[in-house]
């Protein structure tokens, strides 16, 4: 493992049996562990973290892409520890600098007309809103959005996910419309964006009133497998979707920030200018802190009746997250996450070389993705080979995520401080998990 200077604690709470015991009686079973023996985190410093006996692990899924910058950054902690200690909440009925500051600094870092931020506490939430805008804005109601999508748990946005495994029997989905999936290695029409753009037009003749409200994705599908939409397809369906009355809305919860490399928002490696843009996960590096921004006549529609959250903008995350915008100004965090998520795509490129259960790489900047199947002509998933491979690479101390509709996909989006070695050190460990299968 790369060299690495930091000492965890001594852990002195209780063992790992114990805590094991407690979860399992008293939280919801509805929670779930991703290791066949659940790894118990202590501690974290950047791009590592550590268990109760003091073992190192490369963090390769960064609390599930949110801790952007390194965990415990040192001056994520400073800000938030700084304001903690000043004033720990007040709502919005007040007037506080680091809420207004902060959006001001957010937005600038926005293009175009979108300056109007709105503050939440989770993604789930940030796309409720769009959504609430969306039709608020437009008079009209019904939504497209995309098969293999995630947006979120909350009933609404759980009607627009489009992955049978996070999915509740309940009433969601009320006006939402899945169109095929843009998805250049399962999807019928390979990178042709125009062809499955035409699945759009058909979903608004055939399934609305003509009308649409609008259309929400995520410019790489996250939780869907690091899935790159096809070329040409957002711009296309942007144009379509408002000549059918409706806004377009970026869902950058795990692609915003800088993720990409190449950009900071996930929509500007695509070209499109969305009206409304939600953000959660890696804009607070891990504090529940979540935004809505869209342009002034949008956010003007909600603006004659009063729309309220308790804890959306408290000031001890606003700190935090005005901390991480600095951070990733001044570290260049955007540029180490194009530099080193190019050189492990081109490492795990050369391991696919090797390995055929290795299907497709894919991704940008470090959100990355590799699709595991059992043979590259059916493309058949290969789940439980990959969740073989997830558990040696644990044991060998990287913790990868994992994801995809058969759940057959790695998903490799660390915090965005890693360096070149950690990317040697993760594909060299999954090359030998790999080959000894
Ligand atoms: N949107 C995307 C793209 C996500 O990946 C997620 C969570 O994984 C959400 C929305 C929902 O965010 P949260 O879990 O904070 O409600």
């Amino acid at each position: 493992m790369p060299p690495f200077k930091h000492t965890p604690a001594p852990y002195t709470g209780p063992s790992k049996e114990e805590v094991i015991a407690l979860r399992k009686k008293y939280l919801s079973p509805a929670m779930f562990w991703h290791f066949r023996e659940p790894v118990m985190i202590t501690e974290g410093k950047m791009q590592y973290l550590f268990d109760e006996k003091g073992r190192r692990y490369l963090d390769a899924f960064a609390g599930i892409v949110t801790v952007s910058v390194g965990h415990c950054h040192p001056e994520v902690v400073a800000a938030v520890d700084r304001q903690n200690s000043l004033l720990q909440h007040t709502t919005t009925i007040y007037l506080n600098n680091e809420i207004a500051e902060y959006a001001k600094e957010l937005a600038d870092k926005m293009p175009g007309d979108l300056k109007v931020v709105y503050f939440v506490n989770s993604g789930s939430e940030a796309n409720d809103m769009a959504l609430m805008l969306a039709r608020a804005y437009t008079g009209n109601y019904d939504m497209i959005t995309l098969r293999n999508g995630y947006h979120g748990m909350s009933p609404e946005t759980m009607g627009l996910c489009g992955q049978h495994t996070w999915k509740q029997p309940i009433p969601q989905g009320f006006g939402v419309r899945h169109a095929m999936n843009p998805d250049p290695y399962r999807g019928p029409f390979g990178n042709d964006g125009q062809k499955y753009a035409a699945d759009v037009a058909d979903l608004i003749a055939g399934a609305t009133s003509g009308q649409v409200a609008g259309f929400i994705a995520e410019t790489i599908q996250g939780v869907g497998g690091a899935v790159q939409l096809a070329d040409g397809y957002l711009p296309a369906v942007h144009k379509l979707v408002r000549e059918h009355g409706g806004v377009c809305i970026a869902d950058e919860v795990q692609t915003g920030f800088g993720r990409t490399g190449s950009a900071f928002w996930g929509f500007q490696n695509a070209g499109v200018m969305p009206d409304i843009v939600t953000m959660a996960k890696g804009i607070g590096n891990g504090l529940p802190l979540a935004a809505v921004v869209t342009t002034p006549e949008i956010a003007a529609s909600l603006a004659k009746r009063i729309h309220f959250n308790t804890f959306g903008g408290n000031p001890v995350c606003s700190a935090g997250g005005r901390a991480v915008l600095r951070v990733i100004e001044r570290e260049g965090i955007q540029q180490n996450a194009a530099a080193v998520g190019s050189h492990l795509l081109s490492r795990l490129r050369a391991l696919q070389q090797k390995h055929d259960l290795i299907g497709d790489v894919r991704g940008r900047g470090l959100m990355l993705g590799l699709e595991l199947v059992k043979d590259r002509a059916t493309k058949a998933p290969a789940t439980a080979e990959l969740g073989e491979v997830f558990e040696r690479m644990k044991d060998m101390g990287v913790l990868m995520g994992k994801g995809g509709l058969y759940g057959n996909v790695f998903r490799i989006k660390p915090p965005m401080c890693i360096t070149r070695q950690d990317a040697d050190f993760l594909v060299d460990v999954m090359d030998h998990a790999m080959s000894t299968l």
